[in-house]
């Protein structure tokens, strides 16, 4: 067991519809702490590099306007396995096999309207945190 750091995103779908308090607060009961937040537009450039991983899959398009379809909220989270414990507290990627309670089971449209993402992997967590946090902006 280890403090760790993930990388959060509130999706489009979550903003559009107000939601971001009611995730956040689905965050906090779960333990972790948000250490930074802030709410932006992602651009093209972000979103195509942020899921340059998928960019074979055939959804990748589609996922890249998504993700640019309106205001995103990005956080840094604090805590106990904090990559481990926050994909439990998302749920699964297609909310329809989300276990009940999780943020994506309550809220979550569909497969890619998802409401939220987490990191996977701590290397990963510590590169996204950098790509949208100067060290100044996290102050614990
Ligand atoms: P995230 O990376 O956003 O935290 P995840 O790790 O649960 O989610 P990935 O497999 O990394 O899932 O997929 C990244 C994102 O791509 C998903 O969160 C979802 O928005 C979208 N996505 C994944 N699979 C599909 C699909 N079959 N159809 C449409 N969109 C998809
Ligand atoms: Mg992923």
């Amino acid at each position: 067991m280890s403090i760790q750091r993930t990388f959060s995103i509130i999706k489009p779908d979550a903003t559009r519809r107000n939601l971001t308090g009611a995730i956040n607060s689905k965050i906090e009961s779960s333990g972790l702490r948000i250490i930074a937040q802030k709410r932006i537009q992602m651009s093209n450039t972000q979103a195509s590099e942020f899921y340059k991983v998928h960019a074979e899959r055939p959804f990748y398009n589609d996922l890249v306007s998504f993700m640019t379809s309106g205001p995103v909220v990005v956080q840094v989270l604090e805590g106990e396995n904090a990559i481990s414990a926050y994909r439990e507290v998302m749920g699964a990627t297609n909310p329809s096999m989300a276990a009940e309670g999780t943020i994506r089971k309550e809220f979550a449209e569909n497969i890619e309207a998802n409401s939220v993402h987490g990191s996977d992997s701590d290397e990963n967590a510590a590169i996204e945190i950098a790509h949208f946090f100067n060290k100044d902006e996290i102050v614990g």
